[in-house]
């Protein structure tokens, strides 16, 4: 069985494909023909993730999944969340978003946020959602240098070296990310759709 992974980003595709079972082969949406830059223009990261495999589905007929993902930090009332990768602007700078969270969260004890990452999948007249969280702080000051966007001012739960200080290969056993294709994968075998 075939499923589309609606990322025109080769590196993602690759990195889902060894998430999932490995019988399902996944297409990325080159692979399908389709150049259109997908509208994200919903409010929350689960009318994205919907609007997403509905636009493949709709357009091109594949049965399709795809994610959002959102850092939400309590004290600045669950931001920048849906707008994470453009927080500090249409850039869509790491640096420049870090900076901005810092700043705002400047004199505030309340440290607590989260990544959430929501995977909408959209098979045959069938929607589903699945969600996964990491629980975390932010610190006051990047640490680390390994992987992406918030990464150096994210300590997960139950660790003391940010997302950034951390090898991707632990990172990967307890990220958001991990957890919510995690679902997905069990959902999959479930059906046997493969
Ligand atoms: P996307 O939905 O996976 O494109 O993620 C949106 C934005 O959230 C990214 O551009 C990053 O700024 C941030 N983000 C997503 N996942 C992570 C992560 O695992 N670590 C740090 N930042 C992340």
């Amino acid at each position: 069985m075939e499923l589309v992974f609606a990322s025109h980003n080769s590196n993602k595709l690759l990195e889902v494909q060894l998430m999932l079972p490995q019988n399902l082969i996944i297409k990325g949406l080159d692979h399908i023909g389709c150049r259109d830059e997908i509208p994200e223009t919903d409010n929350t990261l689960q009318g994205n993730a919907l609007q997403k495999a509905r636009f493949v589905k709709e357009k091109y007929g594949y049965n399709c999944f795809s994610d959002d993902t959102g850092l939400e930090i309590d004290a600045l009332d669950g931001r920048p969340g849906v707008f994470s990768a453009r927080y500090a602007g249409e850039q869509k700078n790491s640096q420049d978003n870090m900076i901005k969270v810092l700043k705002e969260l400047e004199g505030i004890s309340n440290r607590r946020a989260r990544f959430r990452t929501v995977i909408a999948l959209v098979l045959d007249n069938e929607e589903m959602l699945f969600e996964g969280i990491a629980e975390g702080e932010i610190i006051s000051q990047k640490r680390g240098n390994e992987g992406f966007g918030y990464d150096p001012i994210f300590v997960p739960v139950g660790y003391s070296q940010t997302f950034a200080e951390m090898p991707l290969s632990v990172k990967n056993q307890i990220s958001h990310r991990y957890k919510a294709f995690k679902m997905l994968s069990e959902y999959l075998m479930s059906l046997n759709y493969f």
